[in-house]
């Protein structure tokens, strides 16, 4: 039932195999593409649902390519990149892509990145981001009334809480940056910024969470950023 189309921008044989093979075994239709031009013509010419992007590929920077794609397409954008290379996820994120995946991946984490990404892209298609009400499991945003509850209770949020949790929500399932976050939150992202999210970041989770030490709505990626993920109904 996935049916979707995944573009695959690989240029090592084994990896874009395994990647390749798993996607045949689940359903999914994909094109590949081995160096960073050819990624950007498929893309183009082919309207991927989904772009897997290999950061280190030999004729562009994988970053570069983001860029590109991200003039014209909001398609999503889950990188692969080297366990070595976190600056350059945080660079692959702030230039557009919604996550990613660190090298060597299991096929386990391979599909759940892309059933989180498939959800993000089943909330965006029913333009649930523009509606004037947000609902995540027992979470409830009013945009209209500035003001959020938990299991219909509301929460009593600081302003700096409320504007951190509608970011977050309004990119459910994409991974957002300390810079992006706190650039969107306090027009500028000074290293105080960054500390002060960590401390806003932590009143709310104690007011969002039912166990903070274990989050079901916002997901910590250490020294990278935080994703709201969609709370899974019952299946
Ligand atoms: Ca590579």
């Amino acid at each position: 039932m996935n049916k979707l189309t995944i573009l695959v921008v690989e240029d090592d044989v084994p990896v874009r195999n395994l990647i390749t093979t798993t996607l045949e075994a689940h359903e999914y239709r994909y094109i590949t593409a081995e160096n960073g031009k050819s990624a950007i013509m498929e893309t183009a010419s082919h309207n991927p649902e989904i772009i897997l992007l290999d950061l280190g590929l030999p004729d562009i920077d994988g970053v570069e390519v983001i860029a590109s794609i991200r003039r014209w397409s909001n398609v999503p954008i889950i990188v692969i990149s080297a366990r070595s290379e976190d600056a350059d996820k945080i660079s692959a994120l702030d230039a557009g892509a919604d996550d990613y995946l660190t090298k060597p991946f299991s096929v386990e984490e391979l599909l759940a990145r892309l059933r989180v990404t498939q959800r993000r892209l089943a909330l965006i298609q029913n333009n649930s981001m523009q509606q004037a009400v947000f609902i995540n499991g027992a979470l409830r945003i009013d945009y209209v009334s500035g003001c959020a509850f938990l299991n219909e209770e509301e929460l009593h949020l600081t302003p700096i809480e409320y504007k951190l949790l509608c970011l977050l929500a309004k990119n459910t399932g994409k991974v957002l940056t300390h810079k992006y976050i706190t650039q969107n939150v306090w027009g500028s992202s000074w290293e105080n910024d960054v500390v002060s999210l960590r401390v806003f970041m932590a009143t709310l989770r104690k007011k969002l969470e039912k166990n903070p030490d274990s989050p079901q709505y916002i997901q910590t990626h250490i020294g990278i950023g935080y994703r709201m993920v969609k709370v899974e109904e019952k299946e």
